[in-house]
């Protein structure tokens, strides 16, 4: 599929997305958060769902979350339009609880679809949904940051979420800046990564729903 077809085609998910009733987040959200940036972005970042600012102008990472995330990008020589983000799902919960399970389940289709169409190199997962979702594994994120792992034929690069930085301070930080850089080793082709062989998946074009 060429670029402008993806484009063409994410245009039209985000059409469908922004009436979307699957779940009871329709209920209460603002705007719908579909995604933001590049479509022929290499690196590609899911969150967790949008909080308040992001359901009012209906873009991800908008608050100061993303503040950070604009920065730790800038520190591998990226540009937030240099990347897509997206969230685990795209409505905001009520007061920013927790997505429940029903709710992943039901918006999980519009990731799969973000995935294949944008194709990045590198997915970020920030913090325990996004990693959860993707690398269906019980440990959580302090575990399972710091290596990259092979995953449907591109590589998931978990981190903390950056609200989690913003609330625990220097060694979450410093733990996110060495998560960055082995991205950006990544997409320069550089050795690494540490992989999890179980982990591993396929190249087929619907991720099997992430297998
Ligand atoms: N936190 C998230 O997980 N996603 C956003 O878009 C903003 C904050």
């Amino acid at each position: 599929m060429s670029d402008t077809q993806a484009a063409q085609e994410l245009e039209r998910l985000a059409e469908q997305a922004s009436t979307c009733t699957a779940c009871r987040l329709a209920g209460t959200r603002t705007n719908v958060v579909f995604g933001d940036g590049s479509t022929r972005a290499q690196v590609m970042f899911i969150g967790e769902g949008p909080g308040r600012n992001e359901d009012l102008q209906g873009l991800p990472f908008v608050g100061a979350a993303g503040q950070l995330l604009n920065q730790l990008l800038s520190e591998i020589g990226l540009q937030r339009s240099d990347a897509y983000i997206a969230n685990v799902v795209k409505c905001r919960p009520p007061g920013n609880r927790d997505p429940r399970p029903d709710e992943i389940a039901a918006c999980k289709g519009y990731l799969v679809d973000q995935i294949r169409l944008i194709d990045p190199t590198v997915v970020m997962t920030l913090g325990n949904f996004a990693t959860k979702l993707l690398l269906k594994e019980e440990r959580g994120i302090t575990r399972l940051r710091g290596r990259a792992y092979p995953w449907w034929n591109r590589i998931v690069i978990p981190t903390f979420h950056p609200a989690a930085a913003l609330r625990g301070g220097a060694s979450v930080l410093a733990s996110m800046r060495e998560d960055f850089a082995l991205t950006r080793a990544t997409l320069d082709g550089r050795p690494e990564p540490r992989s999890e062989p179980e982990a591993a998946g396929h190249p087929v074009e619907q991720l099997e729903l992430f297998g």
